[in-house]
């Protein structure tokens, strides 16, 4: 029997975009399904990540309009990682295969069929990676490109210009429920989950309308987050700075001894006032970067749920239909 497929979306104030890239979907789905490489069992899921515009009110008049579209909301904006985790949690116990992809249209949707190729022939996570960055701004190909070599740099080692454009098998899924941190960089946590995995290569294009959510702020918390959650690189490079210092602090000390000794010993305020700037900067900084894993265990040990559902595009139908019998309820029995 062929897979079932749930290509989930995750949409935060897309109203401009959103009618013009949901037919698309819906269009890949079918010529998937016409293709016998998955099952008229799949879906478009849409993730609604608290928008403040019309995006939850267009989703739910597409499942209105076709059952193959489908969309939760969630209940305030927690940010694109945990919209992507919450569609990909909803859709784990409902398919064999997933596609997560942004919903503005820049990645290119046709990749799926090579995905959906490596899954029949085997493989169980699929990562999309951007061929080239023509159609991106210099200043965003600039920073994604720094954004990737400070990673992995960092110790945080990623699939280079892949971003979360991939498809993973509801089997890993089921594995990755497991990982329970709050502290979400999932590009960087699915290949920790293992199984087989291979890429395929898109085109990366302009947004087909409104505007990008990720500005070099968000970049550098999206960067802080990978490094944290993936890596201890940081406190090591910290304690080799130390030793690095502290040897020569050892020497300055040998020859302020040896000078003082010698009677030659001057009132250095320029050199003093130096090395205390310096190394009291250099604190800072550290104290900082120590500062950061102990704000991430913070979280951590609040156990807080990433996501929260506050409503679900099937469940007003469900409810509209007369007196459902146990374990006809759900998406497809809708
Ligand atoms: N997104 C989201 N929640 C957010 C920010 C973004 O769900 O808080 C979604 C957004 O709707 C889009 C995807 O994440 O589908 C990627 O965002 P965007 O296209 O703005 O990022 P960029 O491609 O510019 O890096
Ligand atoms: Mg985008």
């Amino acid at each position: 029997m062929n897979p079932s497929l749930y290509i989930v979306i995750p949409c935060y104030n897309e109203q401009e975009v959103l009618p013009i890239t949901a037919p698309m979907f819906l269009e890949k789905l079918r010529s998937l399904s016409a293709a016998g490489k998955i099952s008229d069992e799949s879906r478009v899921l849409f993730v609604n990540d608290g928008s403040k515009d019309k995006t939850w009110e267009i989703i739910r008049g597409l499942a209105a309009a076709d059952p193959h579209y489908l969309g939760i909301c969630q209940s305030r904006n927690r940010g694109h990682q945990n919209a992507v985790l919450a569609g990909l949690m909803e859709a784990k116990d409902r398919c064999d295969i997933t596609i997560s992809i942004d919903c503005d249209g820049q990645d290119d949707i046709n990749a799926m069929d090579a995905m959906v190729d490596a899954y029949l022939a085997g493989c169980d996570v699929v990562y999309g990676v951007r061929s080239s960055r023509e159609t991106d701004t210099f200043f965003k190909r600039a920073t994604a490109q720094g954004f990737y070599k400070f990673l992995s740099g960092m110790g945080a080692e990623v699939v280079y210009n892949h971003a979360d454009y991939r498809l993973i098998s509801s089997r890993v899924l089921q594995e990755f429920a497991n990982f329970k941190e709050v502290n979400l960089f999932l590009r960087g946590l699915i290949p920790l989950v293992g199984f087989k995995s291979t890429t395929v290569e898109y085109a990366r294009a302009e947004r087909l309308a409104g505007k990008s959510h990720y500005p070099l702020k968000k970049m550098i918390g999206l960067a802080v987050d990978g490094i944290t959650s993936l890596s201890v690189k940081p406190l090591r490079l910290i304690t080799g700075f130390g030793v690095f210092v502290a040897f020569f602090s050892f020497i300055g000390c040998l020859w302020a001894l040896i000078t003082a000794l010698c009677g030659k010993a001057v009132a250095g305020w320029a050199s003093m006032t130096c090395i205390v700037c310096f190394v009291s900067g250099v604190q800072l900084i550290c104290l900082g970067i120590i500062g950061e894993y102990i704000g991430k265990i913070y979280l951590e040990t609040k156990g807080r749920p990433r996501y929260i559902i506050s409503e679900r595009s099937w469940e007003e139908r469900d409810r509209q239909a007369s007196a459902p019998k146990a374990g006809e309820r759900g998406p497809e029995g809708s």
